[in-house]
């Protein structure tokens, strides 16, 4: 198999009046993440991850947060155009595996639903998608509750057409 792999990393910090969106799933929390776009960190570190594995830079350089069409762009949105971006170079996606970084809320509940709907997105089978969450142990800014960080990694093939 001609595999690629690609790792991706995101975090924003969490503020009041914002909803919380994480895995392209709303999650009822009093506070959201801040960004540009819905802020969804594991859409975000999943996209960065096919962009890497790709060799297409970051999402940063497709979609920059100086841009005002971006502004409040849903991330399901940028998740699909990174997928078209990468099908039309020729590859398909054997699996990806997130795991995100937060103290609360409790995510294992949404985890299921995160990965049926990422799935979705990336137009694979579940089984190919893996979504989990830990907690920082209450340390550091992820462990204050300030912030909630998500890792992605994802392996290509090329596919044969
Ligand atoms: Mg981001």
């Amino acid at each position: 198999m001609n595999g690629r792999v690609g790792f991706g990393y995101d975090l924003h910090r969490l503020v009041e009046g914002r909803r919380l969106v994480l895995g392209g799933i709303e999650i009822p929390f009093p506070e959201g993440l801040a960004g540009h776009s819905d802020a969804d960190v594991v859409l975000h570190s999943i996209c960065d991850a096919l962009l890497g594995a790709a060799a297409l830079g970051d999402l940063g350089r497709h979609f920059p947060d100086t841009d005002p069409r971006y502004a409040g762009i849903s991330s399901a949105q940028l998740l699909e155009a990174v997928l078209a971006e990468i099908t039309r170079r020729g590859f398909e996606i054997e699996n990806v595996d997130v795991t995100i970084l937060a103290e609360a809320p409790r995510l294992s509940p949404m985890l299921e639903a995160m990965r049926d709907r990422v799935a979705e997105l990336l137009r694979v089978s579940p089984d190919r998608v893996n979504v989990k969450a830990k907690t920082n142990e209450g340390v550091g800014a992820i462990g204050r509750g300030e912030a909630i960080a998500a890792y992605a990694v994802c392996l290509l093939r090329r596919s044969e057409r």
